[in-house]
């Protein structure tokens, strides 16, 4: 029995040991990414169905590592974010897509950027001066920037996440809430935040039109939406049907595989949407 009892033990500080070891080895790994700028970012495009414009990108991080693999964010944004290498990396991924949208707009497209905010990056009482720091740097016109925070990003201490979105709305950017009815939602907290656009999660649209449920819960995010006067955009449309759906339901603004995946720059000149110029 008692032999027993120490391989059980051994078993499982094994398991742990693993979880930890894959975790300090991403962390070392994600050091050396920073170093040697294995980021990139792709960008997925953000389509307006009434006049079938492209207006907008949403800035996208991947990792190319020394070995050529592509790892996507949910492999190491949770590893970043707990080590608080997302703050350096997040300044990276805005100063990235402020170039990228700077380029954009010296071509005469008039297109936003999306760019996605972690929790620790938001609760960065200096994330209003990086971002203020990087639209100088860059000369983009903050009016053409969105950041993109979560639901449950707002829910813990909500002064401190109204004064710090009072503060990112007086650089002149808009905010989105972004995965909108899979946090703690609740209509009474919409009003008291400042936000401009709410993005209806893909776990809502992918099963339309077959779950008639999906379906009202979607069509009463929109109507919720018209109300409030915010935007609202739909992500993880894969199929007419669905892009059919939110058009009848008067939700113009989408992304999602059956427009196009997200893309690196220099392949979005081979999308043949036509784009919003200035
Ligand atoms: P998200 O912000 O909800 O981004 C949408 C995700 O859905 C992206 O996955 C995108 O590639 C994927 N997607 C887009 N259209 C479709 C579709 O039609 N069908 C399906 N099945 N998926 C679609 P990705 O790029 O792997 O990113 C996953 C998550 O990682 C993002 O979810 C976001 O939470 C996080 N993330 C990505 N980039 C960044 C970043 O730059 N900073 C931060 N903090 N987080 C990021
Ligand atoms: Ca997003
Ligand atoms: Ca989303
Ligand atoms: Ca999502």
């Amino acid at each position: 029995a008692k032999a027993r009892g120490k391989n059980t033990y051994r078993f499982f500080s094994q398991d742990l040991n693993d979880a930890a070891n894959e975790r300090l080895l991403i962390e070392s790994q994600l050091r050396e990414a920073i170093r040697d700028q294995q980021f990139l970012l792709y960008y997925q495009p953000k389509i307006d169905l009434s006049d079938e414009t492209l207006i907008g990108y949403e800035a996208l991080i991947r990792w190319l590592r020394p070995d050529n693999t592509l790892v996507p964010p949910n492999r190491f944004i949770h590893v970043a974010e707990s080590t608080g290498l997302i703050v350096p990396i997040g300044e990276w991924i805005i100063l990235e897509a402020c170039r990228f949208l700077a380029r954009q707009h010296s071509r005469g497209y008039a297109v936003s950027v999306s760019i996605n905010l972690s929790v620790r990056q938001f609760n960065d009482e200096q994330l209003t001066a990086t971002i203020e720091r990087i639209i100088q740097r860059t000369g983009v016109d903050p009016a053409y920037l969105v950041f993109e925070i979560t639901e449950s990003m707002l829910m813990g201490d909500t002064d401190a996440a109204i004064k710090q979105l009072n503060q990112l709305k007086r650089l002149g950017v808009s905010l989105s809430i972004d995965d909108f009815g899979t946090g703690y939602s609740s209509l009474n907290y919409l009003k008291r935040f400042p936000v401009d656009e709410l993005k209806i999660d893909r776990s809502f649209v992918k099963d339309i039109p077959e779950d008639q449920n999906d379906m009202d819960i979607v069509a009463a995010i929109i109507a919720m939406a018209q109300k409030m006067q915010l935007r609202v955009v739909a992500e993880g449309v894969e199929s007419e049907a669905q892009a059919e759906f939110l058009k009848q339901n008067a939700c113009y603004l989408v992304q999602g595989y059956y427009f196009s995946m997200p893309l690196a720059e220099q392949e979005l000149s081979h999308l043949t949407f036509s784009i919003k110029t200035q």
